[in-house]
This record gives structure tokens, sequence and C-alpha cells, in this order.
């Protein structure tokens, strides 16, 4: 195990079988090891910092059937709302006022918003917060559009590909096209937005060989940003009877996605902290270099029902930004207010 680790330490790369056995027999003196590589290569290439973003959840409308989400297309008890582009605007001009300089809007996959909505809400933004950046992650669009959004000043995009395995996301994504999803990425890339993909740790009839996939898949891919988080069931969908995934194992994977892409944004994430309470500071130890704050507001915030517990906090944004500053600080880490690009962006502008 010690010389697999080392190898995955010096060359940021292992073969399948080696990421197989890494996964099916690490034990707790080589998981340390692991998470003591992965905070080497973190600190190497952006020092102690941690980016904090603000994300505004806008709609909870949804026109996909992903199996495991609470906002998924045929749930008719949700209660479904979407904000207006001066009610987005209003979440970052307080997130601004708190110091936040990215904006992450997410939504479900709602055509309600047009190209041309979006275009407005986003150069106003811009117009408005000249020096903050934007992240979108509203799901999969045509290429004019993914076009049309980045000339109106759109940063970045994520876009978690879910599931590297075409059976497994089949399964899970009825009426979705695996090809579409991984071509959405590519074209992304090749437009210039900083992209992040991602995937679900412990999906129902989800195998370790198909982690490994997902693990390979972003290899190859070589992403800006990396989202992954434990599957976390739902009660009104039709997962809601399997097991919530691993927390330790998501950790596991955060820390092999930094050792295999040094200079990859990784979000400690929403749904890892839903599971236990301190998984933010353990995966900060790990690799991760993010969090995301949530800016919606609380009346909008609890009906972004993705899976349970998601929206269950009372706090208020500037309560959460305190707790969040205090986390990070106590793990031994510093607070990044900054845009916080990916390292090889933020070199080409000191150019
Ligand atoms: N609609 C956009 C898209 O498709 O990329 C973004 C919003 S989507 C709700 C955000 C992410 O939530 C998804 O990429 C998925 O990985 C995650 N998610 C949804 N349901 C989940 C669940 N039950 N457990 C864990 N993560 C979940």
């Amino acid at each position: 195990m010690k010389k697999i680790l080392n190898k995955l330490y010096s060359t940021n790369n292992l073969e399948r079988r080696e990421l197989i056995k890494l996964l099916s027999s690490i034990d707790n003196k080589h998981k340390k090891i692991l998470f003591e590589y992965a905070d080497i290569v973190r600190k190497k290439i952006y020092g102690k910092k941690v980016f904090l973003r603000g994300i505004i959840e806008f709609s909870n409308y949804c026109k996909n059937s992903c199996m495991y989400c609470g906002l998924y297309a045929s749930n008719k008890i949700i209660n479904r709302y979407r904000m207006s582009k001066f009610e987005i605007m209003e979440c970052c001009k307080k997130g601004y006022e708190m110091g936040y300089r990215t904006f992450v809007l997410q939504s479900g996959e709602d055509p309600y918003y047009t190209d041309e909505m979006l275009k407005s809400t986003i150069s106003s933004i811009k117009h408005a917060f000249p020096d903050a950046a934007i992240t979108l992650s509203i799901g999969e669009r045509t290429k004019l559009s993914f076009n049309m959004l980045f000339n109106a000043g759109a940063d970045r995009y994520l876009l978690r590909h879910e599931a590297a395995e075409k059976n497994l996301y089949e399964k899970l994504h009825p009426h979705m096209s695996h090809d579409n999803r991984i071509n959405c990425l590519k074209i992304l890339k090749d437009i210039g937005y900083q992209v992040g993909a991602g995937f679900i740790v412990g999906l129902p009839n989800q195998s370790l060989e198909d982690i490994v996939e997902d693990l390979m898949f972003l290899k190859n891919l070589n992403p800006h940003m990396v989202g992954i988080g434990p599957f976390i069931s739902h009660p009104q969908t039709p997962l809601k009877n399997s097991p919530n995934g691993s927390v330790d194992m998501t950790i596991i994977c955060l820390s092999i996605i930094r050792l295999l892409l040094p200079h990859v944004l990784l979000p400690a994430t929403t749904a890892l902290r839903c599971l236990d309470a301190h998984s933010w500071e353990r995966s900060l130890k790990a690799g991760a270099n993010v969090i995301m704050t949530n800016l919606t507001p609380q009346e909008q915030r609890k009906k972004y029902d993705i899976y349970k517990g998601k929206g269950n906090t009372a706090d208020n944004a500037n309560t959460l930004t305190v707790e969040v500053k205090d986390l990070i600080k106590n793990a031994g880490y510093e607070v990044d207010m900054g845009r916080g690009d990916h390292i090889s962006i933020s070199k080409l502008s000191l150019i």
C-alpha cells in the first residue's frame, strides 16, 4: 500500500488496478499517510488558503428525472420557486458586502430562464461587481447558449458528470444522455470556462470499479474544479430506501483527486457536512481548498431540497459566514474571500 501511495504522490497517477487496490484495502495507518500527502500537495500549490464562495440557489424547478434528487421533475410534493433577476442581484449585493467575490448561481435544469434572461442577469452582476467571478451550475444547455453566457461574463461552469460508468449513469438518469453530458463538459472547456466536473459517492449499485472509472475520467478530463459528495437519500425519490454514501470513502476520494490533479479547486461539499459535522475540517486536512456558503434567502433555501437535511440550517448567511471562517481558522487554514481562480488562470492575470 505504501508503494502505491508513494507512486500516486510522486507521479500524480495510478493504474486502474492500483486504484482498485487503494480503495478496497486502505487501512487507517495508510489513510493517514494519504491525507498527509494530499495536504502537502495542496499547500505547495495553494498554501493554506481556503476559498469561500457564495451560492445562490435561484430556482428549484427541474425538467430532469435524476432518481436521487429531490428536485426531480415528477416530485409533486415539493414547493417550487423561482427567483427574479432583482432577487438574485439582492443576494449578490449582500454577499458582496460580506466580502464574497465569487457568486455561484445554481438551479435545477429550468428552461424558464432563457439565454436572454440569464445574459441580462450575468451582465448586471458583472456591471455592479466587476471584481467578482460568476460560476454557473444550471445543467446542460446548447453550445450556443454556453457561448452566449460566457460572452455575457460567466467565468466558471459546474456540471458534475455524476457517474462516468455509462450503464450506471443511464439507470439513474432516465431520458438523459451520458454522451451529451460528457460532451457539454468538453464544449465548456473549449469555450474557455473554468470547468468543474464531479460525481456522487455511494450511489445505489455503484461498485468500487465504478468509482475508479470516475477517478480515471477526471484525470483524463483535467477539469479546473471537482465537486464530489456522498449520496444522501431523499424521502420523495425512487431511491428513498437506499443507504447513504460513506463520508470516509468521500474523503479518501478527495485526497486521491488532489494527488491526481494537484492544481484542482476542490470543495468540501455541503452533502459531506450534512452527514458528519466534522467532515469539513477533515476534508480541508485531506486536500480540499474551497467551501461554498449559502447566500440563498432562508425562505427559498429550505425549498432547495436536493437531499434530506439539505436546507435545514436556520442560520442566515452572515452567521454561516462567521461560522465557516472560524471553522477554517480552527482547522489551521486561512480564509480567502478573493475570486479564488484556478492557479493557471490567476497566474495568467499577473502577466
Ligand atoms: N441542475 C444542475 C446540474 O444538473 O448540474 C445543478 C443542480 S443539481 C441539484 C446539483 C448537484 O446535486 C448534482 O450535480 C448532484 O450531484 C447533487 N445531488 C442531487 N441529489 C443528490 C443526492 N440525493 N445526494 C447527493 N448529491 C445529490
